[in-house]
Parts: C-alpha cells; structure tokens; sequence
C-alpha cells in the first residue's frame, strides 16, 4: 500500500489551498452575510480549470481523476462551504449526468460551456414531497409532438437560478412508475425560478425552487433511455457523495485549523490554553477523526479512480465525515473554555 499523494494530487492541493486562501478568504464573510452568488469566484476557479475537473479535455474539462476533484473540494471547503457546493453541485450534479448518460449530440451541445466553467448546470430531483424517498417524484413529462411538455415542481436545487446558468437536468414521469431525466434549459417558456431560497449555511451558494407548467422541451432532451432516470440518479448520487465527503473533511479541517491557532494564542491561568491537557485532548481527537475521515474520502475516490465499485465506501465516507464535521465544528465553537471547565468543575466536586 502507498500512502503518499502523487506529484499531481499535491500540486492540485497546494494550488487549491493558494487560491482558496487568497482569493475566497477575503470575501468568504462578506458574500455569506449578503447572500450573495460567488460570480468573480466561479469565473476564477474556470480559469484555473476547476470547474469540470473530471471531465475529458475533449469536452472542455480538466481530465484528472476523482481523487484530485476530492482534494480541489475539499481545499475549497476549509476556507469556504458556500464556494466548495458550488463547485460540487456544477461539476457532481450539472455537468456529470450528462457526460454519463449524454448521447455525444448532447455532449458536444452542452459539455464545452459546462465544463470549462462559463455556464452551469444544476440537477433537480427534489421535491416538495419526494426527498429521501426520491423516486416518490410526482413532476410529469408527456410525449406530445416530438416535444416532452414538463410539469411539476422541483425545491433546493442548487445553482438553478444564476445568471450563467444554462440548463437543469430533471427527474419526471415519462409514464407510469417510469422516471426519466430531461434536460429544461434555462429560459424555456412555462420553467420558472423563484427567488434564492434563504439558508442558515452556504449562504452565497445557490438554491432554488422550480416550477414547471406546460413547459415544453425537444424530445432530443432525453437524457439516456427512457425510463432509466431512477438508475442514473442512484449512479448520480453515488458519485455526489464523494464531493460531500471532501466536504466534511475541508469543513473539519478548517474548524480544526481556526481553534489549533486560537488554542496558542488565547492566554488563560497565566499560559496559552494550549497548554493545558484537556485542550490538548480536544484537539487530538480533532485530528484523529479528520485523519480517520480523510481515508474514508480518499479510498472512496480512489475505488472510483480504479474503476471499482464504490458505493459503499462514497456512503460510509459521506455518513462519517458529515457527523465528523458537525463535530469538530461543535467543539472548535464552545470557546474551548465552557465545557472543559464544567468537567474542571464537576471534578472537583466529585473530590477528585
Ligand atoms: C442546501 C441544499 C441544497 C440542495 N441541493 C439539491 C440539488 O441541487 N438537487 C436536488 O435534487 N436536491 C437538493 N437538495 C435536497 C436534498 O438532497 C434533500 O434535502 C435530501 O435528500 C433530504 O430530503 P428532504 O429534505 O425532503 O428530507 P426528508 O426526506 O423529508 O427527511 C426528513 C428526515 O426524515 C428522515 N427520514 C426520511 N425517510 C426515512 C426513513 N425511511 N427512515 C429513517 N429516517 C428517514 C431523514 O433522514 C431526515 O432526518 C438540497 C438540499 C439542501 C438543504
């Protein structure tokens, strides 16, 4: 077994930290207060060629594996949440079904704009009453005259709504128990966004509620053969799990690094409280469970990078690296103080 990163994933690394560190940290604070989209951001990161990491260079992507797209997320994700979905929704939920389940038509239609990140895309599979339980989608699309007429609703898609959108591609009845997906591009008449949906996280980012009436796309929309839309978002979300995996990790890691310098600065009793032992336990259990989680992620990424079956390893990487960075964030906020001089305190009382 091998360990060490590979020449390419540490560059990859080191260039996401540089940019995240000098580019988003400046104005991670303003964009989350004001709610406002990323726009310099994205167009920044699509120069750098982080927009569609894993997509052919034929197609407008950056051709690099599954591994380096985890680091690039999750190097985004410590400085800041709301650029690092924006990325993962685009490249994991916009640009990917189509790359998969695309005919090369819609490849070639689609893929260069997305991929090199000048416009994006979003996957609306949510609904008001089919969360979870997915497949439970009520949207409809009929066959009428070579055109699918959508209708229906969508809720929290991201990236929906920007002003370089391009198209969302949705999951709808093509016909009793049969879901497909269909790509509505922004504009359509009878598609309709609401307003950005307010969040208490990843404010900058992008989240829209959908509405879909009478709204008629080409039959060439298709994504894929009809009736395949439950499998291909399975595939889909299997894949996405990976990007939200590299997010708990990025998120952890941030927390970690903030309370890590406040630990030697902060001056308490006369000393840093670094120095005393129950702050030094926090912060090695944070770094433990980051170093824990960081392996779940990477063999994740990994497996898919060997072309092996993943599912499994993306699911147990998402569920603990998600607990994980509740966490390390929760510990990271209590002021360090609170808690550990509770336990001081009961402690004492219990004579020990
Ligand atoms: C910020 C944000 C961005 C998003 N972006 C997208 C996007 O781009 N595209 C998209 O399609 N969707 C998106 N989503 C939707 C997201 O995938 C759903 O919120 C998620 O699948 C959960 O669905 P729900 O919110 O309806 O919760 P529900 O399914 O209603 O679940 C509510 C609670 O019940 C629990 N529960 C449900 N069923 C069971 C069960 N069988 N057993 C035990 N517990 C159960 C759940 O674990 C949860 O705790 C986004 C959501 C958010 C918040």
């Amino acid at each position: 077994m091998n360990f060490d990163l590979a020449k390419e994933h540490e560059l990859v690394r080191d260039t996401v930290r540089s940019f995240a560190t000098d580019k988003v940290a400046p104005v991670a604070d303003e964009l989350d207060r004001e709610e406002r989209f990323p726009y310099e951001i994205v167009a920044e990161l699509a120069e750098l060629g982080l927009m569609g990491m894993t997509i052919p260079e034929k197609y407008g992507g950056a051709g690099t594996d599954t591994l380096s797209y985890a680091i690039a997320i999750e190097e985004l994700t410590r400085i800041d949440s709301s650029v690092a979905i924006t990325v993962a929704a685009h490249h994991s939920l916009g640009a990917l079904p189509i790359f998969y389940f695309g005919n090369e038509q819609q490849k070639r239609e689609w893929l260069p704009d997305l991929a090199s990140g000048k416009k994006l895309a979003a996957f609306g599979l949510t609904e008001p009453g089919a969360g979870s339980d997915a497949g439970a989608t009520r949207t409809r699309a009929e066959s009428h005259d070579g055109e699918w007429v959508v209708n229906g609703s969508k809720i929290f898609i991201t990236n929906a709504g920007t002003d370089i959108t391009a198209c969302v591609t949705i999951t709808a009845l093509t016909g009793d128990g049969e879901i497909s997906n269909i790509i509505v591009p922004n504009g359509t008449p009878g598609y309709e966004i609401s307003k950005p949906m307010h969040k208490l996280g990843w404010k900058a980012s992008d989240t829209r509620e959908l509405s879909f009436k009478d709204c008629a796309v080409p039959r060439e929309n298709l994504l894929g053969p009809r009736g395949n839309g439950y499998r291909q978002f399975l595939e889909i979300l299997d894949g996405g799990r990976i990007s939200v995996a590299a997010m708990g990790v990025g998120l952890a890691q941030g927390a970690y690094d903030l309370a890590y310098r406040y630990a030697q600065e902060r001056q308490q009793f006369g000393k840093p409280i670094a120095k005393f032992q129950g702050i030094q336990f926090r912060l090695a259990d944070m770094a433990t469970e980051i170093e824990a989680g960081r392996g779940l992620l990477y063999k994740a990424a990994w497996l898919k990078d060997q072309g092996r079956d993943f599912a499994l390893a993306a699911a147990q990487a998402k569920l603990y690296t998600g607990e994980l960075s509740n966490r390390v964030v929760n510990w990271a906020q209590i002021g360090e103080g609170t808690n550990e001089v509770q336990r001081m305190v009961i402690a004492r009382h219990l004579g020990l």
